[in-house]
């Protein structure tokens, strides 16, 4: 039997004589086809199992035009492949009409028996299987499964072990399976992004030969690549140990393996969470951030970036790796390069403190405000708690037509309660300015919050990290947008006094600040040694202020890491498994306050 040579003609019926005593007698043709595994129009069923094939579940189909006007009844491999006319599989021994496709179902090879009139010829068809692997080599079924972004730094793997299990959940060997005698075909990988774009390619992925899995056809050869890894960035990809074998991924995209010579698209696994946890299958979520960027003064240079369009870019590029890094969770915070990123003045004293550190209750007395010039009384009475006077303030200033929102802050280590906070908005919406306040109160203390960003913000320490400063509060109720489910993030100058870069409010802290990331130039910058905003972002959506470091084993590889910092592959950078799984609990659709929606995978889409 004679071997096509590529480019193999993909099911175009390539006039192969075959040197068999029927090819002399009807000028028989082989066929070569794809067996169409994948999905993709995305409806959970594989395109060559669907009864209907129209639509993107068409993509794959190659050209019947070999047996176009024959009634065409399988020899052997009835089970393999399929003819498919107007968009439904066509019985056997109906004559195939003009426009048919022929779908590869299984591989191995077909005979099938082609009558016209009194004339009778044969048609081979060659069904190939390209498919994908895991580490327990299990196939991954492209239907039902996906890939995943990798969470194992770089690993040696021994080439001449083609067929060796391996420990990395993440990376997946290439597979094909075709009958003896077919062409081998040289395989591309592409990465494609959720839009389609190619965002990577691996122009020849080397395949070597593999024993076949017990239930192939007798007469399959089968082959098998390296594990392939889909990475965050270059740094994970372009590791000496991984080169080659590295192809940047984004969850929603796919990777879309091709015949390197005709670009044929062969087969497609799309790129989501990890495919197995103790939660179950983990797809893909999506999450809403608001960014925003304060300028160091008013109508001053924005924290990072020089101009706006720099701190537009600089945030925009954060987001990305953040988004890209929490894609190892399956987690995606949408199209990073379009989304709106706000630069914000540093807000005006707009902050009335109640019982600010050790929130005693109130003894008794008057406070007395001026706001935007106007001057507020209140009594307060014996007893009250800060939020009960806080709630006597609000009520008072919307008297004097102000707006006030009233909220109620974590205790704090030393604290005998809770202390709150009036935020004031002037008739207009914008944020009025507290000029002073007094109070003859002898226990309860009234401050008022501003923000000064030129010495830096003043950050927490041990004792208020649940409540935050009062300079961190004036600063975050002032953009807040009362929705608990969005994350703000909120780029500033830097932190006072040095040392920190990036800083979380949590769930958890029973605050009414919460799911709050402040990140300051510092942390902008050291993004590829310690991924602060991915850092930060994972205190909130963990709900955990610890780190896995604190208490347990160092492993500096790991994104959550307190103190790791290194810009290599093996820097922090990974999240388990179990995080992911915790990640769902804590902030996934059934949590009490849910950040993550589920995000159907849909349609492939390709450009
Ligand atoms: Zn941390």
């Amino acid at each position: 039997m004679r071997i096509a040579r590529a480019p193999i003609a993909w099911g175009l019926g390539a006039l192969v004589s075959l040197s068999t005593p029927a090819a002399a007698a009807g000028g028989d043709v082989r066929v070569l086809v794809i067996a169409d595994l994948d999905d993709d129009d995305g409806d959970g069923v594989a395109d060559g199992r669907q009864s209907v094939v129209t639509g993107l579940a068409a993509r794959d189909l190659a050209s019947a035009a070999s047996l176009v006007g024959g009634e065409v009844t399988p020899i052997t491999g009835a089970g393999l492949v399929r003819v498919v006319a107007g968009g439904r599989v066509l019985p056997w021994g109906k004559t195939v009409p003009r426009g048919a496709s022929l779908q590869g179902v299984a591989p191995g090879r077909a005979e099938l028996r082609v009558r016209s009139g009194a004339r009778e010829r044969t048609v081979f068809v060659d069904v190939m299987g390209v498919g994908f692997r895991d580490g327990r080599r299990r196939d991954v079924d492209p239907a039902r499964s996906w890939a995943s972004l990798e969470r194992t730094p770089p690993e040696r793997v021994t080439l001449a072990e083609p067929d060796a299990a391996y420990a990395d959940p993440d990376a997946l060997r290439l597979t094909l399976r075709r009958p003896d005698g077919a062409a081998s075909a040289r395989l591309r990988v592409e990465s494609v992004s959720g839009e389609g774009i190619v965002l990577d390619v691996l122009e020849h992925v080397p395949l070597s030969a593999v024993a076949c899995p017990s239930d192939a056809p007798l007469g399959t050869v089968c082959e098998a690549s390296a594990p392939l890894r889909l990475v965050v960035d270059d740094v994970d990809r372009v590791h000496p140990l991984v080169l080659g074998r590295s192809l940047r991924g984004d969850v929603g995209g796919a990777l879309v393996v091709r015949d390197a010579a005709t670009r044929k698209k062969l087969q497609a696994i799309r790129v989501a969470g990890p495919p197995s946890s103790a939660a179950g299958a983990i797809g893909r979520y999506t999450l809403t951030v608001r960014p925003l960027v304060v300028r160091v003064t008013p109508g001053g240079a924005p924290a990072v970036g020089g101009t706006d369009a720099g701190a537009i870019a600089a945030v925009r590029a954060e987001l990305a790796l953040a988004s890209a890094t929490w894609g190892q969770c399956g987690l995606t915070f949408g199209s990073v390069a379009t989304m709106d990123v706000k630069i914000v003045d540093p807000p005006p004293a707009h902050l009335i403190a109640i019982g600010d550190d050790v929130a005693l209750p109130a003894a008794g007395g008057e406070i007395r405000l001026r706001v935007e010039g106007k001057v507020v009384a209140v009594r307060v009475r014996r007893g009250f708690s800060p939020l009960q006077v806080a709630l006597e303030v609000g009520a008072a200033l919307e008297r004097a037509g102000f707006g006030a929102s009233v909220s109620e802050n974590a205790r704090i280590g030393p604290g005998a309660g809770r202390s709150a906070d009036v935020s004031v908005r002037r008739r207009d919406g914008r944020l009025a300015r507290v000029d002073a306040v007094s109070s003859s109160d002898p226990t309860l203390s009234v401050r008022v919050g501003s923000v000064d960003l030129t010495d830096g913000l003043q950050h927490f320490g041990d004792a208020d990290a649940a409540a935050g400063t009062l300079e961190e509060r004036a600063l975050v109720k002032a953009f807040e947008d009362g929705d608990p489910a969005t994350i703000e993030i909120i780029v500033i100058p830097f932190f006072a006094g040095g040392g920190r870069i990036g800083e979380s409010f949590i769930a958890s802290d029973a605050s009414s600040m919460r799911n709050v990331v402040l990140l300051d130039r510092a942390g902008v910058r050291a993004r590829r040694t310690s991924l602060t905003l991915a850092h930060e972002l994972g205190h909130v959506l963990l709900d955990a202020p610890g780190h896995p470091d604190d208490f347990g084993v160092d492993t500096p590889t790991l994104l959550m890491d307190s103190d790791a910092s290194d810009s290599s592959p093996f820097g922090p950078r990974r999240i388990t498994v179990d995080e992911c799984v915790r990640v769902l609990r804590q902030s996934g659709p059934g949590a009490r306050v849910p950040l993550l929606t589920q995000w159907k995978l849909g349609p492939l889409r390709l450009r």
